[in-house]
C-alpha cells in the first residue's frame, strides 16, 4: 500500500513536533506514523525535529552520578533476558506495519461492521473521550454533513474523497477543527477506506444520522 499520488495534505508542524518528541497521545502518534509510511516528507521532517531535540539534550548541563552509578548499571544490565521481538508475517496487502499492529492483521482481513448499504466501520480502540476507527465508504457514499465537538483527524488509506477543503487521496491528512461542519463523499473508483481520530462525538444535522450517530458510537 503506498501512495500512487502525490501527497498533498500533511499533518502540521505542531503535530509532527508532538510526534517526534513523543509527546504526542497514542491515537495521534498512531494517524502520523501511518501517514510518514506513505510520506517520505514528513518522514524526513519528523527526524530532522528528533535530531533538533537530541541536540538541545547535549546542551543540557549533566547532572553529577553517585560514585557507583556505572557499577550499578553494569551490575543490573547482566540480569536482563535479552528481548526477542516477535515474528510477524509480512503484510499481504502493504498494510502499514504500525497499523497492522492495532488490527492484527491486514487491511483485507477487517471485519467490518455496517451503517447501512453503503458504509461500514471498525472501531480500533477508545482512549477517554478520543475514539480511533477504520471507516469505509462505497464510491459516492456521504458521511452525512457534520461538525465536531474537538479535531478530528482523518489520513486515506485506499480511494479517496471529497469535502468542501478540497480532494483527499490515499496518505492524504485532513485535520478537521471543532468548528468545521463538512460532509465527506467517497470519490468514484474503488472504495474510500480511512484511519480516523475523532475527539468527542460528532455532531450530525440531519434527524436520522442524529438518532442513528449515538448507536454506533460515533
Ligand atoms: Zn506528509
Amino acid at each position: 500500500m503506498s501512495a500512487s499520488h502525490d501527497i498533498h495534505h500533511h499533518p502540521d508542524e505542531a503535530l509532527l513536533l508532538a510526534y517526534a518528541a513523543g509527546t504526542a497521545d497514542e491515537a495521534t502518534s498512531l494517524v502520523v506514523a501511518t501517514h510518514m509510511h506513505f510520506c517520505v516528507l514528513c518522514r524526513m521532517q519528523g527526524r530532522t525535529l528528533e535530531s533538533l531535540g537530541g541536540a538541545m539534550l547535549d546542551e543540557l548541563t549533566p547532572a553529577p552520578l553517585a560514585g557507583d552509578a556505572l557499577q550499578n548499571t553494569l551490575a543490573r544490565l547482566d540480569q536482563v533476558t535479552p528481548y526477542e521481538r516477535p515474528r510477524r508475517a509480512a503484510s499481504r496487502d502493504g498494510t502499514p506495519a504500525v497499523l497492522r499492529t492495532y488490527l492484527g492483521g491486514d487491511l483485507r482481513d477487517v471485519r467490518w461492521r455496517r451503517m447501512g448499504p453503503r458504509l461500514s466501520f471498525v472501531e480500533l480502540f477508545r482512549r477517554r473521550d478520543v475514539t480511533v476507527r477504520l471507516l469505509r465508504g462505497v464510491p459516492g457514499a456521504d458521511s452525512g454533513a457534520h461538525s465536531h465537538a474537538g479535531a478530528e483527524l482523518t489520513l486515506v488509506l485506499k480511494g479517496g474523497y471529497t469535502d468542501v477543503t478540497g480532494n483527499y487521496g490515499p496518505g492524504d491528512f485532513q485535520i478537521a477543527d471543532a468548528g468545521l461542519v463538512h460532509n465527506t463523499v467517497a470519490d468514484p473508483g474503488e472504495d474510500c477506506i480511512n484511519l480516523s481520530v475523532t475527539h468527542g462525538a460528532l455532531r450530525f444535522e440531519k434527524l436520522l444520522q442524529k438518532i442513528a450517530g449515538p448507536f454506533f458510537g460515533f
